[in-house]
């Protein structure tokens, strides 16, 4: 696994600005993302980092700078499950199949349609799940169903936010695995995520973002005392275990939060 990305550009943020209305939330980025690249964005909350992937999706329009994306390329999101109305009457199946029929409603699914559906259950460990209410899947669950909704896209480039908030440990491993898996097979993916030691010091490369980017590197290269603390604004302890950093809280007596509006 590369993950520092060398192969051919996807995107290419340059001196790129980008806010809402009067808010100014991110300033001169420059970010490439390149085929081969498994990234992680780390930083405090409001750092930021939905914003930067809303810019990779083209979901928002930079205000500063420029963005150039390959022609035709398939992208595809995982949302924070936080964000999802989970009470919409609707079984996995059905919202997984329609992520691949954009929208239509079953009945007209071919059967082709239907069988990528179940293959890509099957592979995501929910096969048995498919006729539950989306309502009643563990987290883990829930984000698989969304990974399958990805998926079905054969997206060049996956953009999750968060993936691991809210599930266990064993999850975090599985989902950790499975995107591994994924990055071997030839996907680009980026991803945010608040947990440095159980997600980001697993990543191959990782951008420290708050309101600006800090550093970027391997997580050897950007989880230290000193990238930590322009990072977060607090210091942290790193300790070394089994060749990758561990972050640990030493429990200042204020942890601050830039602002960073
Ligand atoms: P992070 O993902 O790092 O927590 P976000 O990118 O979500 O940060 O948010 C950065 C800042 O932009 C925050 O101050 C947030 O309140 C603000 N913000 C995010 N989304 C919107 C929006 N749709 N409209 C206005 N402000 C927003």
């Amino acid at each position: 696994m590369t993950g520092t990305g060398v192969g051919p550009v996807l995107i290419s943020l340059d001196n790129v600005d980008a806010g809402y209305g009067n808010t100014h939330v991110l300033h001169d980025v420059n970010f490439h993302v390149h085929e081969d690249q498994f990234t992680g964005i780390v930083g405090p909350s409001g750092a930021g980092k939905t914003t930067l992937l809303r810019l990779l999706l083209g979901t928002l329009d930079a205000s500063g700078g420029t963005i150039t994306r390959s022609p035709k390329m398939a992208t595809a999101y995982v949302p924070q499950l936080e964000t999802v109305n989970w009470d919409f009457p609707i079984t996995v199946f059905e919202c997984v199949l329609m992520s691949r029929t954009q929208g239509r409603v079953l009945p007209w699914a071919s059967k082709t349609e239907k069988a990528e559906v179940h293959s890509v259950l099957e592979r995501l460990g929910i096969g048995d799940l498919a006729e539950r209410h989306i309502r009643e899947l563990s987290g883990g669950q829930q984000q698989r169903m969304f990974l399958a909704r990805a998926l079905l896209r054969q997206p060049q480039l996956l953009l999750l936010d968060e993936p691991t908030s809210g599930v266990d440990v064993s999850t975090r491993h599985d989902v950790l695995h499975l995107l591994a898996d994924l990055h071997e097979e030839g996907m680009a993916i980026v991803l945010t995520t608040h947990d440095l030691n159980g997600m980001a010091a697993h990543l191959p490369h990782l951008v420290c973002v708050n309101g600006r980017i800090i550093a970027d590197g391997s997580p050897n290269e950007v989880i230290t005392p000193d990238v930590l603390e322009q990072t977060y604004g607090a210091r942290m302890e790193v300790l070394q275990h089994l060749g990758m950093p561990v972050v640990v809280d030493s429990g200042g007596p204020v942890l601050v939060q830039k602002n960073i509006a």
